[in-house]
């Protein structure tokens, strides 16, 4: 078995390297002052790669003069061009930044035309050093893949293995690739599916980047990230991870440094159903709890578990650990008692204040135990990626907003102020 590794920069990844930590800028990438901000606490917090919106030439220019800043100031972190779809501007940023994300299928309907854009891009970046991100989320495989497949695990592994293989044709490998989702389970089965595929197929090992999308916010939102990659850690698959939550960015550091720390401790008994944690504070107790219990919940190897625990050196009461129970058990798609939330992190195109939004969403749907809302902050890539959403609440810019139900537009062009009651009528049947 051949191993590949991908050279961002100044920081490799792949077997045998350390799993590097990432985050991503939610400041507007044309923002060049706000952005070198956010850049330099992340790099502050530790952050090892940093990535940020770049939709198109304007945003590429615009991370030239953030990357001349920040190496100005002896910040050498790698920076990653977040593309998506146009391919003209992730051939600018191939020459500009130290690794692109793309999604290749979304360069072109035409499956012909993605593929000669994805040629291209693999000789551009062959002359510059930039690495590639391959980056498929699950509800945004095209057509082609979903009627083979389904909106599934393979479907997600299959696609991405189209482009690997490409890849492997083109003698380009310095590649990273990601399957990311919000339901922990299809992710993790996803990245199984992919990491097989690829021994079994094609005999190479490409990195991958792992993390849960739209995972939200605060004890929900890390508990999700911690299952779905502290699962997939624990198993040696991860090279490079995101802890992405809909918070400052900066909050996504400690996170994923403190999962990468437990990974490489020893993993408890996989079929353990009594854990017995001390932890430092609530966020460290949520960690802790999750690494231990998460994975043989996910998997179905255990079905409840009994839990002592102390923060900051006080005994947690049986109620707070119930409630953590019910957190985790439906992070681990075991046991449904609340509504299900579905947040993008926000980035460069996010057209609302989407960490306030979600508090005031949450706090207006709790009653709707078991109900899917997803809150996404831009019409490009929020209706693609809230997946299987039941209701979701999108920005539109310009102060409106666009509801969702069962994946389709149901009421355009809210006025902001008026989203979340509207929500909250659409979900109750009274609209
Ligand atoms: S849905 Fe839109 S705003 Fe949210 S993280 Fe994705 S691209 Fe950014």
């Amino acid at each position: 078995m051949k191993y590949l590794s991908c050279k961002i920069g100044g920081v490799t990844i792949g077997h045998g390297y350390p799993v590097a930590v990432q985050s991503m800028c939610n400041t507007d990438t044309l923002d060049i002052d706000a952005s070198v901000a956010q850049c330099r606490a992340l790099h502050a917090a530790g952050c090892e790669i940093i990535r940020l919106t770049t939709q198109g030439l304007r945003q590429v220019e615009a991370l030239a003069q953030i990357k001349a800043r920040l190496r100005e100031e002896g910040i050498a972190t790698p920076l990653v061009a977040d593309i998506h779809f146009n391919a003209d501007a992730a051939l600018a940023a191939a020459k500009v930044a130290e690794k692109v994300r793309i999604n290749p299928g979304n360069f072109s309907k035409d499956f012909e035309v993605a593929k000669a854009k994805f040629a291209e891009l693999t000789r551009v970046c062959r002359e510059t050093g930039c690495a590639i991100r391959i980056g498929l989320n699950h509800g945004s495989l095209g057509e082609r893949i979903t009627s083979a497949y389904g909106n599934t695990p393979l479907g997600m592994a299959r696609a991405a293995m189209e482009w690997l293989q490409m890849a492997v044709k083109l003698d380009f490998t310095n590649i990273t690739v990601s399957l990311k989702s919000s339901n922990t389970k299809v992710m993790a089965d996803a990245y199984r599916l992919l990491y097989k595929l690829m021994a079994e197929e094609l005999g190479m090992v490409f990195p991958m980047h792992v993390g849960v999308t739209e995972a939200g916010a605060g004890d929900t939102g890390r508990i999700k990230s911690v299952v779905g990659i502290g699962t997939l850690l624990r198993e040696g698959i991860g090279d490079t991870i995101r802890v992405s939550l809909t918070e400052d960015p900066v909050n996504e550091v400690p996170v994923a440094q403190a999962l990468r720390s437990l990974a490489s401790s020893a993993a408890p008994d996989p079929s353990c159903t009594s854990f017995s944690i001390d932890a430092a504070d609530h966020y460290d107790f949520i960690i802790q709890a999750s690494f231990m219990a998460g994975p043989a919940l996910l998997d179905g190897r255990i079905d409840d578990f009994t839990m002592h625990a102390t923060v900051a050196g006080r005994e947690l009461t049986k109620d707070e650990i119930d409630a953590f129970k019910d957190d985790l058990m439906q992070s681990c798609r075991r046991r449904f008692t609340k509504p299900e939330y579905i947040a993008c992190p926000g980035c460069g195109r996010t057209l609302y204040d989407i960490q306030s939004l979600l508090k005031k969403i949450m706090e207006a749907t709790k009653q709707f135990a078991g109900v899917k809302i997803a809150v996404m902050g831009c019409i490009v890539n929020g209706p693609g990626e809230m997946a299987d959403a039941d209701y979701g609440y999108v920005g539109e810019g310009g102060g409106k907003v666009t509801l969702y139900k069962g994946g389709e537009p149901v009421l355009r062009g809210i006025p902001q102020e008026e989203g979340v009651e509207k929500l909250v009528s659409l979900i109750n049947g009274t609209l």
